[in-house]
């Protein structure tokens, strides 16, 4: 619903815890090996406890460790060797650090263990995987959940009431894509999206809070994974009026560019938009969540009447966002698309996605790196924001 009445606000406090801080260093990750049989290495400044968990569909391999600080590089992904396909480090939530090891295919950890300074090297964790069948894998997977569940129960939402809201402000959020262990695209100038997203979602709520009007919340507001329902959740317990998702894609084609505006929709308006919201739905996946046989979300959804009042305001909000962008910055052909971004479904709250532009594009990389493109992206939003409050207002609500 849009501009209801609300009595009580939550402001809700996760993603947003201050940082602890940062007393382990990963100064090096290595891998040696081959397809039957493969090391993996990090580098550590002393030894810690650790966490791991196998997962399927895809082959992954968690590990997961006290908050550290990652000396090698904040692009938070390498690519791998042997019987690792790649692999994503960065922070999963307040306190724990993790690695997702992208595997090739069925692997069984044959060792994981410390090993203290030698001559060479300081401490290490080291993992040795080899190859196995899917059905001892699989056997695996399960084995590890199990003892997992008694560890760590998975995340749930720390929401806690802290305070009321204080007048009739509307409340807006602004959700920063990605995060931590999941970067997003990569750009060709190497700053990962999940750092430009950032950057723009609190470039926006700095426009935001100008007029005084709005009360703005951030899904997060520094480099942590925050997984997909959890953004939705957020948004509905704050009883947000607006959700804007902020994201930059990435293509194979170079000289693709532009911007692009998204709200759900059942099925999606071209092939590209189902693509896309695929890509995005796999955040979850990416970062290592077990999402226990939930493979990769369809793009069609089932909607109900509540919901499509909502998507009815999401597609106005994107019909007064739409030309205040193109003020700024080049749109892309159609650019207001239609998908089933998990992201978008709260049913209550009017929801947008931006796809600022290509990080695959060497100009829109550059442009949406610098403090200049953020700022105009912020004023563009604001202005669309503004409009549409107004519009809404006009008919009571
Ligand atoms: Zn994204």
């Amino acid at each position: 619903m849009v501009g209801r009445s609300i009595a009580a606000l939550v402001i809700l406090l996760f993603a947003t815890h201050s940082p602890q801080a940062a007393e382990v260093s990963v100064s090096g990750i290595r891998i040696g090996g081959n397809a039957k049989s493969t090391r993996f290495v990090i580098d550590l400044d002393r030894q810690v406890p650790f966490s791991s968990l196998l997962l399927a569909d895809p082959y992954r391999f968690v590990i997961d460790l006290p908050e550290v600080k990652w000396e090698i590089g904040l692009k938070g992904v390498g690519s791998g060797k042997g019987m690792i396909a790649q692999y994503r480090y960065g922070l999963f939530k307040p306190g724990v650090s993790r690695l997702v090891l992208d595997l090739n295919g069925p692997a069984e950890i044959k060792k994981i263990f410390h090993l203290p300074p030698g001559r060479k090297h300081g401490h290490r964790l080291v993992v040795d995987l080899v190859t196995t069948s899917r059905a001892s894998f699989v056997e695996a997977v399960e084995r590890s959940r199990k003892k997992r569940r008694a560890i760590s129960v998975p995340e749930e939402l720390q929401a806690s009431p802290i305070t009321r809201r204080p007048n009739s402000k509307r409340v807006i959020i602004v959700d920063p894509g990605h995060g931590g262990v999941d970067p997003g695209a990569l750009s060709v100038i190497g700053v990962p999206e999940k750092k430009i997203a950032l950057s723009v979602a609190k470039e926006i709520r700095r426009e935001l809070q100008k007029s005084g009007k709005y009360l703005v919340l951030m899904t997060r507001e520094r480099d942590i994974f925050v997984s997909l329902p959890k953004r939705v959740e957020f948004a509905r317990r704050a009883e947000a009026d607006l959700f804007i998702s902020v994201h930059a894609d990435s293509i194979k084609n170079p000289r693709v560019s532009g911007a692009t505006v998204y709200t759900l929709s059942e099925r999606a308006s071209d092939k590209e938009a189902a693509s896309l919201a695929r890509k995005e739905n796999r955040s979850d996946l990416i970062a290592g969540l077990d999402l226990n046989g939930e493979t990769d979300q369809v793009t069609s959804i089932l909607i109900d009447l509540a919901q499509r009042e909502t998507m009815n305001y999401s597609a106005r909000f994107a019909n007064f966002l739409v030309p205040e962008l193109k003020r700024h910055l080049t749109m892309r052909s159609n650019s207001h698309r239609y998908a089933g971004f998990k992201v978008l479904r709260a049913p209550d709250v009017p929801s947008t996605l931006m796809e600022i532009g290509y990080l695959s594009n060497r100009e829109d990389a550059r442009r949406l790196n610098s403090k200049q493109g953020q700022k105009s992206i912020a004023v563009a939003v604001a202005a669309a924001i503004e409009q549409y409050f107004t519009s809404v207002a006009a008919e009571g609500f």
